[in-house]
């Protein structure tokens, strides 16, 4: 497991300070639609800044510049939404298989000024098709175990680019996931731990390098990715 010791001061900044009104206006809307949309179970603004806003951005010191990322089960927009806020430079495509969701991320992404592409599908059917291999990054969190979430994230990326994982503790999933990594094209994983402060709780991050094309049997489809996982 790699050490990693994100610098909590500079993001909370970054969210508390430097882009204040776009993390406030994105917590109003959490709270001001979660009801019709189903968001989150998150509302208390502290916990939002710290479970949703600063474990969204704490990945940004992963991503390339101006890397071309997929976020696969977007929901209410976490990650990308916060890291798109502070990071300028990158490129998203949203993929969320509820229509409320996306109904209510062209709203959040109107409102606060940012541009995503917002695609209403299911990761498996998409991956099979135009999208196929062609981002430098596909990430997801809190969307499925890792074994499936590799069938769900990797067809996406580009040999060279990467798939990352933001998860709880992770490596029970990360030993379970090794032959799913290799069937679909994977290669290093690193695993990066770390404890959000105020003691919200452990999490890390799993960066899946990409070293060869997905071979076309996968993703399998028709739920099997969650069903019988690789
Ligand atoms: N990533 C967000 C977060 O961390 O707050 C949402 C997590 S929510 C538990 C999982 C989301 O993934 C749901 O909105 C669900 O509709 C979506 N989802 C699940 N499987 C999917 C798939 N195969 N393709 C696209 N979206 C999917």
């Amino acid at each position: 497991m790699a050490t990693f010791t994100p610098c909590f001061q500079e993001y909370l900044h970054k969210i508390t300070v430097d882009n204040r009104e776009k993390f406030d206006c994105f917590s109003a809307l959490l709270v001001e639609f979660n009801r019709k949309y189903n968001l989150t179970s998150i509302t208390e603004a502290r916990e939002i800044v710290y479970k949703h806003f600063l474990d969204s951005v704490i990945g940004e010191k992963l991503l390339t510049e101006g890397a071309r990322v997929l976020e696969v089960g977007s929901g209410a927009g976490f990650p990308s939404i916060p890291l798109m806020i502070v990071r300028e430079d990158l490129r998203f495509t949203l993929v969320e298989s509820t229509g409320k969701k996306c109904d209510f991320l062209r709203i959040a992404l109107q409102k606060l000024g940012l541009k995503a592409e917002v695609v209403n599908g299911r990761a498996e059917e998409l991956a099979r098709q135009d999208f196929r291999e062609r981002f430098d990054v596909s990430l997801a969190r809190a969307v499925a175990q890792l074994n499936t979430l590799a069938e769900y994230c990797l067809p996406f990326v580009k040999v060279g680019g990467y798939m990352l994982a933001y998860k709880g503790e992770g490596a029970e999933e990360l030993q379970q996931a090794k032959r799913a990594l290799s069937l679909l094209g994977g290669g290093k994983a690193e695993h990066f731990s770390y404890e959000l402060p105020e003691g919200f709780g452990a999490r890390s991050l799993i960066r899946i390098e990409k070293v060869s094309p997905t071979p076309a049997r996968y993703p399998r489809g028709q739920g099997r990715e969650r069903r019988d996982p690789l």
